[in-house]
């Protein structure tokens, strides 16, 4: 009979990154067809379209560069996970912690769970294509009460169209979005991509123009710029949460760069504010008609970072 292989030589060695490259490392995992990952619907992993491999042992993460204690965290109620993020792009790398704290003098690993949106394409790892089990972490006390927005309602008007309030986790950035009910009847694109920088981010979109969108708490905002000048994907700072887009309008120049097809986006999109609806509250984004977008496809390619 042939002996049973030791579990370790079934892991295969996934890389994975933030965007901007500062992070990378190499991950042992099960292959995507046993991976078992989850989708969890807590306050912060609905906000970031988290999908989760947990738990994955501290061993089987090595970083290949950036130091991971140089990782911004987040934590909050019981401060029991800490996620950590790039403080340059924003992209959410890990969670670790403890679901149990240790007992005092007792020495053990903590628990760590990684986001398969790190993972660099071309891997075998498809999370459009995977089982996600769902994780039911709105159910863990404490109970998470959304910050209030407080500021000015935006001055477009719209027909028929209802206030959203929403925010980061932390509340240091919170919005306001008029706009079409964002309900079964939203007709409005709203869109699923898996770019290399909306996959690692998790948003859903929506495509407002600029009068219809008011945020309060922009100087808490990161904003990584990269291809686009002065586009930016913008993140709390605090909390590694995406926002918004922030588009401009460029110069004959600048857009010469780009292909037809991307300039003509650029020039659609200028003055838009497109918008992450999972920050919003009151949305059942499961209700919602959305599309995937194979932006990953879209030229130009992306280049995923090695060190
Ligand atoms: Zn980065
Ligand atoms: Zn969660
Ligand atoms: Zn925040």
């Amino acid at each position: 009979m042939a002996s049973e292989q030791p579990s370790e030589t079934r892991l295969k060695t996934y890389r994975g990154s933030c965007h901007c490259g500062a992070y990378i490392f190499d991950a042992k995992m099960p292959e995507a067809s046993s991976l078992n990952a989850s989708e969890c619907n807590c306050s912060i992993c609905s906000r970031m379209g988290s999908v989760w491999k947990f738990p994955v042992r501290s061993a089987d993460i090595a970083f290949v560069k950036g130091d991971p204690a140089t990782l911004t965290g987040y934590a909050f109620g019981n401060k029991a996970f800490t996620y950590k993020f790039c403080p340059k792009c924003g992209v959410s790398l890990m969670t670790i912690g403890y679901s149990q704290p240790p007992k005092e003098g007792e020495e053990r690993e903590p628990e760590i769970a990684l986001s398969l949106r790190a993972i660099q394409k071309g891997q075998g790892l498809d999370i459009w294509k995977m089982d996600l089990a769902p994780m039911d972490g709105a159910s863990f006390a404490p109970v998470y009460e959304p910050p209030a927005y407080t500021g000015p309602e935006p001055k477009a008007e719209v027909e028929g169209g209802k206030l959203y309030t929403g925010s980061c986790h932390c509340g240091a950035v919170r919005v306001a979005v008029k706009t079409k009910p964002l309900d079964k009847t939203y007709e409005g694109p709203i869109y699923d991509c898996n770019c290399s920088i909306c996959g690692r981010h998790g948003p859903l979109w929506i495509y407002p123009n600029k009068e219809q969108v008011e945020i309060q708490g922009e100087e808490n905002l990161g904003k990584y710029t990269f291809l686009t000048p002065g586009w930016a994907k913008t993140f709390c700072k605090t909390c590694g949460v995406l926002v918004y887009n922030q588009t401009q309008a460029l110069t004959d120049e600048q857009l010469s760069k780009f292909s037809e097809d991307v300039r003509n986006f650029i020039v659609g999109a200028a003055h838009m504010k497109p918008i992450n609806i999972r920050i919003l509250n009151g949305i059942n984004t499961k209700e919602l008609n959305v599309s995937r977008i194979d932006g990953y496809s879209r030229p130009p390619a992306f280049a995923e970072p090695q060190p």
